[in-house]
């Protein structure tokens, strides 16, 4: 699998997946980001959409399967001027507005061990939820991975993860930010996100 990552001009603070390998993430969501860690675990947990294959999971009726194949294709031909209205034309908003909370959850799981193995700070997962939930307040939907509520569960699942294995709780040998993070939002200039 070649994983393709293409930054959306859009203030909403979303990523998304396509099965076919294309990883899109707005500008919105880089600028709400505190720290490359937190991007990690945003990267990484759309790579576990694509590795496990949810948006298999998610459909069964091959008319979908072909239509996931053609917006693949035009993500990967063309600039698509507003990703999300041609999603929800087609009835596959979940691919902008997150998966089952099953996949969800499983997406979390991975992500988070990704981190670990790459020496990031794991709290930044959990931190992540709790951005989202400052940002979106207790709007029912939120463009990223469905409402408040889930994102408050989500956050403390990902808490109890990281307490037990980290039981010590010492994560002074991992990366939070870097130089290289700055920079690329010191050069992406200030971003609405909404
Ligand atoms: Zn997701």
């Amino acid at each position: 699998m070649e994983f393709r990552f293409y930054v959306i001009e859009n203030g909403e603070i979303n990523a998304s997946a396509l099965p076919d390998g294309a990883i899109l993430v707005n500008t919105g969501l880089l600028g709400a980001l505190d720290n490359e860690a937190q991007l990690a675990f945003v990267l990484s947990h759309e790579i576990a959409h694509i590795t496990q294959a949810h948006s298999w999971r998610q459909v069964h009726d091959t008319r979908t399967k072909r239509v996931l194949l053609v917006i693949a294709a035009a993500v990967a031909s063309a600039y698509i001027d507003d990703l999300a209205y041609f999603l929800r034309d087609l009835g596959l908003l979940w691919i902008w507005n997150g998966y089952s909370r099953r996949l969800e959850n499983q997406a979390d799981r991975i992500a988070m061990q990704s981190l670990i193995e790459h020496g990031y700070d794991p709290r930044q997962a959990a931190r992540l939820s709790e951005i989202l939930i400052e940002r979106h307040g207790g709007r029912s939907t939120s463009a990223v991975w469905s409402s408040h509520e889930s994102n408050v569960l989500r956050g403390s699942f990902l808490t109890v993860q990281v307490q037990r294995q980290y039981p010590q709780g010492d994560f002074s040998d991992k990366t939070t930010d870097t130089e290289a993070f700055r920079a690329m939002r010191q050069a992406m200039g200030p971003v609405k996100s909404m």
